[in-house]
């Protein structure tokens, strides 16, 4: 069999460490096969994903050197490899199943199925769609589709029985059919969702195994059933393992940092990353620890994942980092630590720091906090004067909140950002400025903060953040739901 793997990203956010672990996973499988692995991107959720993100994702996979051999930016010979290209190829195939009649067009109104979800769960059930317009004849469905009403396609599915799926991991899992909903295909917009693109992409690329994290475990009786439905053959299905937090959690921004650009930013290789997310789950023949990606592919065995949630350790992780460095020549790391260092924004450093500096030599203290790791601070300096301790917590949970919605991350942005927020909460916004300083930079005297954090970028401010809010006492379970309700921006 020719081996086809790929990894099919959404490019609705930063590039997440759980995207490269699957990618590894995807391409040493691939290459152990004398395959091919692909680069897919999944954006058929208009609304969410940006050509931002599928940039950060491209170049994050890059930098770690996941590369593909089809894609977005390369082509091949199944193009177009981006979603929104394909529109045309998912109603083609949603027509086929309602042709064929294992699917059916629904005119439910969001009305009637938000009272339908209330119904079902004041029933305690799970909410699930009723089947109200399988039942529609032919010629009531062609009139309201001639008068334009809005509709959607969803797939038919069993309501007795199990499903039965093969997972190269786990063997057969039994799902009841009766936990499967009705699936929508098409959305009123005409764009399919995940389910059919995921589906009809794979197919047509002629991926032979889909291997992805275990959270789409739930979905797979749908996609077998759309292969049924098609009459086409399905790919060998295999469900990694979540990445989880030390506490055992689901991996989360909240407990560690998840974008691979940070790790990037905050001075890890990307040898060391590759070698720890090769270890999440998975281990040499020989058990040993250090390992590059040739070597990894050399020995690969996918049945030797573990199915125990893998612990993403960043302790562990920096561990692995400087074994990797204390590897490198003094000139390979010499080179390594000038290519890290370019990619800060270093003209903009320099003139951030240049009304403040007297000699050269002071530049190492004012600009040292843009290339340091977590700054290392108290409580005590985090609190300020003007606020109570709570008004700080709030202070730095709501702005990370707000800060990580931004689509566009700027001097500007930040500002327009914090300013709002100081005036939702009440406060002066200089009076809240102390704890950012402190968080951002370490010190109080420091280059403006919102340039600070511009500079910085996204990631390592809000690791800092973040890491403020720890050092307070984070933040508990009933403040985030109090405190999400006040954020109404
Ligand atoms: N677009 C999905 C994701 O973001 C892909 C899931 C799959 O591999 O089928 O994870």
């Amino acid at each position: 069999m020719n081996v086809r793997t790929r990894i099919a990203p959404s490019p609705t956010g930063f590039p997440h460490v759980g995207t490269a672990y699957i990618a590894l996973f995807n391409m040493c499988f691939a290459k152990q096969h004398g395959g091919e692995f692909i680069l897919r991107i999944e954006d058929t959720d208009q609304q969410r994903s940006t050509p931002e993100s599928e940039a950060m994702i491209l170049d994050a996979l890059r930098w770690l050197g996941l590369n593909w051999s089809e894609g977005p930016d390369i082509g091949g010979p199944h193009a177009p490899y981006r979603q929104s290209e394909r529109r045309d190829i998912y109603a083609e195939h949603a027509n086929i199943l309602l042709h064929k009649g294992h699917a059916f067009v629904c005119f439910c109104t969001e009305a009637r199925l938000n009272a339908l979800r209330a119904e079902q769960m004041a029933r305690k059930e799970t909410p699930h769609y009723d089947g109200f317009c399988l039942h529609l004849t032919s010629e009531e469905i062609s009139t309201r589709l001639v008068q334009g009403e809005a509709h959607v396609i969803r797939m038919k599915v069993p309501t007795e029985g199990t499903c039965s799926i093969d997972d190269m991991l786990r063997g057969p899992v039994e799902i009841p059919w009766q936990q499967i909903d009705m699936q929508v295909l098409q959305k009123t917009d005409g764009l399919p969702t995940y389910h059919l693109a995921n589906v009809v992409d794979d197919h047509l690329m002629q991926i032979s195994h889909v291997i992805r994290g275990e959270e789409w475990l739930s979905s797979a009786p749908k996609h077998q059933l759309l292969y049924q439905y098609f009459g086409w053959q399905m790919p060998v299905l295999c469900h990694m393992p979540l990445l989880r937090n030390p506490d055992k959690s689901k991996l989360s921004k909240r407990k560690n940092p998840t974008s691979i650009t940070y790790y990037r930013d905050a001075g890890f290789l990307p040898q060391a990353l590759l070698n720890y997310l090769g270890r999440m789950g998975w281990s040499m023949p020989d058990e040993r620890e250090t390992f590059g990606l040739t070597e990894m592919i050399a020995e690969f065995d996918i049945k030797r994942v573990s199915l125990g949630g893998p612990i993403f350790d960043i302790e562990k992780l920096t561990w692995l980092n400087s074994v990797w460095l204390r590897d490198l020549s003094p000139e390979q790391l010499l080179a390594t630590l000038l290519n890290w260092a370019k990619r800060k924004p270093l003209k903009e450093i320099a003139a951030a720091i240049q009304p403040r500096i007297h000699t050269l030599a002071d530049a190492v203290n004012w600009a040292g906090f843009f290339f340091n790791g977590l700054p290392d601070i108290s409580q005590e300096q985090l609190l300020g004067k003007k606020l109570d301790a709570l008004q700080v917590r709030q202070s730095l949970q709501l702005a990370l909140w707000r800060l990580e919605k931004l689509s566009d991350w700027n001097e500007n942005a930040i500002q327009a950002t914090l300013s709002q927020l100081a005036s939702d909460l009440n406060v002066k916004l200089r009076d809240f400025m102390p704890t950012f300083f402190m968080a951002i930079a370490g010190s109080t005297s420091s280059t403006p903060v919102m340039q600070s954090m511009a500079l910085l970028g996204a990631d390592l401010t809000f690791a800092r953040l973040r890491h403020a809010l720890e050092l307070l006492g984070g933040v508990s379970k009933k403040e985030t739901e109090a405190w999400q309700k006040l954020d109404i921006a």
